[in-house]
């Protein structure tokens, strides 16, 4: 049988998490080769180093994710073409934005027989509507493509702690097994669910009630408000994933990348961290400008999630359905105050 041979695409906080995880199970498991590639966007550290040459030196991604070693069997490539040329199972995991770009380099440079998985929370709005980050994947690289989503700080889980995922599939459950076998630690816990949309919006949509959650954590509003908010927010993930998807199955809403990765976010992520200065500061620093002073080369998904939200919204005439959505895209982009995410949140919406 043919041994499978990972490659990992991204080395941001949490792609490099994930290639910790792969490749402490790539050891283990026979039918995996040892060695997992991990593509990495090139950059030169203020040290002059390239930041490849540092991960392959110390086995370390001091930029995204210090102090934690990654496995000696994991080797850095700043070459895409080359990271992939040999690989059967091609992990995705970079912020969304940088996706299309990437699968245009990869077009007719993968291998047949591959299979890929999106670790990726985002989508892509097209003239002919919303394209989920696994749809771009498989539609321009013609191949499955499975996701992984969940609870998931990335720092938690590179020192160990408990949590759980879940892989969404479509259709072939004996791949989504294996994703899982590749995944699995004793302390991560990894599920297989056979709604590949609903586990990818609900990862993709919690990232805009995080910004919510940090307005009102910025304007010190408690944690009634909060819940509420987080509430209203699981309302809408679950309306919105239904009306683009009707496939889409109440049940994925509670496993780990449903209420789950919405509590921990809205707890303890970067994109609630950033909101909440944003409200500190009263709407007159820019996202782009905290993203920069306070995530040290991370990236935001939320900000960009809700203007891709929006987008959809007002194309299919469903604005006032989606109050807190549409709230937090207009306090992104300043038309409405931050303490506005209470005053227009809860305006009855209307679901069909
Ligand atoms: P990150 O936020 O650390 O982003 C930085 C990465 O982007 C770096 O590897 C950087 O080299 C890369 N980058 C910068 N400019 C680029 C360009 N022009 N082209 C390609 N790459 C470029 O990344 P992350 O935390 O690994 O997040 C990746 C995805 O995983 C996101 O969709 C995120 O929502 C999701 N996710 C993150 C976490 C987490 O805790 N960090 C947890 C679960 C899911
Ligand atoms: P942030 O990008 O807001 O840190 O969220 C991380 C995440 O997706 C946890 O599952």
């Amino acid at each position: 049988p043919t041994k499978f041979k990972v490659t990992i695409i991204g080395s941001g906080n949490w792609g490099s998490v994930a290639s910790k995880l792969i490749a402490s199970n790539t050891l283990k498991l026979h039918s995996f080769h040892d060695e997992v590639k991990m593509w990495v966007f090139e950059e030169v550290l203020p040290s002059g180093e390239k930041l490849t040459d540092v991960i392959n030196r110390t086995n370390e991604n001091v930029k995204y994710l210090p102090g934690i070693k990654l496995g000696c069997n994991v080797v850095a490539d700043p070459d895409l073409e080359n990271a992939v040329r040999d690989a059967n199972m091609l992990v995705f995991v970079t912020p969304h934005q940088f996706m299309e770009g990437i699968c245009k380099r990869l077009v007719g440079k993968i291998r047949s027989d591959a299979q890929a998985i999106s670790l990726i929370k985002g989508m892509e709005v097209k003239r002919e509507g919303p394209c989920m980050i696994s749809t771009l994947v498989s539609q321009q690289l013609g191949v499955n493509c499975c996701v992984l989503m969940g609870a998931n700080i990335a720092n938690e889980i590179a020192v160990e702690k408990f949590s759980e995922a879940t892989v969404g599939y479509r259709e072939n459950r004996e791949i989504a097994d294996k994703w899982v076998q590749l995944f699995s630690t004793p302390y991560f816990m990894v599920s297989p669910c056979q709604d590949v949309e609903g586990v990818e919006l609900c990862g993709t949509l919690k990232n805009v009630v995080a910004i919510a959650a940090g307005f009102v954590d910025g304007l010190d509003m408690g944690n009634n408000t909060k819940a509420a908010i987080m509430r209203i927010g699981l309302r809408e993930m679950k309306a919105f994933s239904k009306l683009l998807f009707s496939s889409v199955k109440d049940n994925t809403f509670f496993e780990s990348c449903g209420v789950a990765d919405l509590i921990t976010t809205c707890l303890g992520g970067r994109n609630r961290k950033c909101a909440e200065a944003f409200a500190k500061n009263g709407g007159k620093r820019s996202f782009d400008e905290l993203e920069a002073e306070m995530l040290q080369g991370q990236k935001l998904q939320g900000v960009s999630t809700a203007k891709e939200v929006y987008e959809v919204l007002k194309h299919k005439g469903w604005l006032e359905m989606f109050p807190l959505f549409t709230t937090v895209h207009e306090i992104c982009t300043g038309r409405l105050p931050p303490s506005a995410i209470v005053e227009y949140s809860e305006h009855a919406p209307k679901f069909p």
